[in-house]
Formats: structure tokens, sequence, C-alpha cells
């Protein structure tokens, strides 16, 4: 049976295997330091992306993926005067939030790390 692994890391204070999410040391009561993301809301990412494609990206800490998408999405509102651009437009659009929403669960349960720690990566 799988499913069963638990996320795990060690105590910075005493080395103990505990949960990843656990604020507080259960052996030694010492406080973790926050070291995942802050925690995304899937849900709002993608209603920013609704309201303005590359603003979940934004949200999401990824500045660099969403300044690509407004300069796709800018570049197929350009393309409607060749028609192209009826078809590119909503692809984006919905592109931009499906992919807000996933980036955020995937920040969520740890397995990708965004953030002011990697801004190098993001750009
Ligand atoms: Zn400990």
């Amino acid at each position: 049976m799988e499913g069963q692994l638990k996320a795990t890391k060690f105590c910075t204070n005493c080395g103990a295997e505990i949960d990843a999410k656990a604020e507080i040391c259960p052996k030694c009561g010492v406080k973790q330091p926050s070291s995942n993301s802050p925690a995304k809301n899937p849900g709002l990412a993608a209603v920013l992306s609704f309201l303005f494609t590359g603003l979940g990206q934004i949200y999401n800490g990824q500045i660099g993926k969403g300044i690509i998408f407004i300069v796709m999405y800018s570049i197929s509102i350009a393309l409607m005067f060749v028609v192209v651009g009826f078809v590119t437009t909503p692809i984006l659009w919905i592109w931009g939030m499906v992919d807000a929403y996933k980036t955020a669960e995937r920040i969520n349960s740890g397995q990708l790390k965004v953030g002011p720690s990697n801004k190098n990566a993001n750009i």
C-alpha cells in the first residue's frame, strides 16, 4: 500500500524526525523555523489569473513567469488583428488560470519552492 508516506523534516534543535508541517518539535518543544514557503491559496491564484493573466503566477512568487505570461498575452491580443489572437488569447488565459492553481497546490504540498530565497531561478 502506497500513500502512507508522510512528509517529514528534522528538528533544527535535537534532530528528531518530525512532521513536515510541525511548527514545534514534539520531542524538545523548540519552535521550528518556517522552511516552507507561506501557504498559497490555489483558488485565489486562479481568480487573480482570471482577472489578469500572469497575476496568479506573480501571487505564487513566480514573478518572471508572470511577466512572461503578461508579455505572451499582450502579443496574443495584438495577434487578434490577424485573427490568430482569437485562438491564442483564450488558450493563454485558461492556461494561466490552470497553471496558477496547480502551482499554488504544488507550493503548498512542498513539491515546488518559490520565493525570495531563490529569486534568480525565477527570472
Ligand atoms: Zn527537537
